[in-house]
């Protein structure tokens, strides 16, 4: 009898299978690994399986860095984390990390829609771990239109979430000076993953915009192979 495989075995299989000979060829990962990553982007988004940003952007080794979390929620910064010695979030490191240190031009907060842990919290069922998490997400509660149907409402509060996580953004020391100098775009994001759409916020009108094809510049002979 055959031993099943597992999802271990699959993954260990698909690395060696894959990723290596294509790493190996192309010799990306070498020359990433002797002379350093120069990402443009940050992206923010939930751990979801559906919606991992270097899946659904196709990303190439060294092109975006990914911070991901619940519901890809941003905390707002708080200045008593420096004085009290606490440890800060780990959000907070990845952002300073990503515009001190990298030097990223673009920062996403990228939320999506069918979110599991938005769902668990405004319907009550979250663990106490994902509601503490959540709880950031606080001021979003009172926003919410409890006479929609639970899916319509769902919808809402993934909106109210990724807005929050936008607004929150701009709070961080790192994001202000880097936007003062004008050396960063923000943005706000929704992955609809029942369509594979994407919209964006328009924070003027605090309303989500969705982003057609022909928006994006044409490919490089390059990028369409
Ligand atoms: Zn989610």
């Amino acid at each position: 009898m055959t031993k099943k495989e597992t999802i271990r075995d699959r993954l260990i299989r698909r690395f060696y299978t894959k990723f290596k000979p294509t790493a190996d060829r192309k010799g990306t990962m070498r020359s990433l690994a002797a002379n350093g990553q120069r990402p443009e982007i940050l992206i923010i988004s939930c751990i979801d399986s559906r919606v991992s940003a270097s899946m659904i952007f196709k990303a190439e080794p060294g092109e975006m860095l990914n911070h991901r979390h619940i519901a890809g929620l941003v905390p707002p910064y708080d200045p008593a984390w420096e004085k009290t010695g606490a440890v800060l979030p780990a959000i907070a490191a990845s952002i300073e990390f990503a515009i001190r240190d990298l030097k990223v031009g673009t920062v996403i907060v990228k939320g999506h829609t069918h979110c599991g842990g938005i769902r668990a919290y405004i319907e009550g069922t979250a663990g106490s771990a994902v509601r503490s998490w959540m709880e950031n997400a606080g001021p979003i509660m009172d926003r919410l239109d409890r006479s929609q149907d639970s899916e319509a409402l769902l919808r809402q509060a993934e909106r109210e979430c990724v807005k929050c996580s936008f607004h929150n953004l701009l709070t961080y020391p790192a994001i202000r000076s880097a936007r003062k100098e004008n050396a960063l775009v923000v943005e706000a994001w929704i992955h609809n993953i029942e369509d594979s759409v994407l919209l964006h916020l328009d924070p003027a009108q605090g309303e989500f915009i969705e982003m057609e094809e022909n928006e994006a510049p044409a490919l490089s002979p390059v990028e369409s192979r």
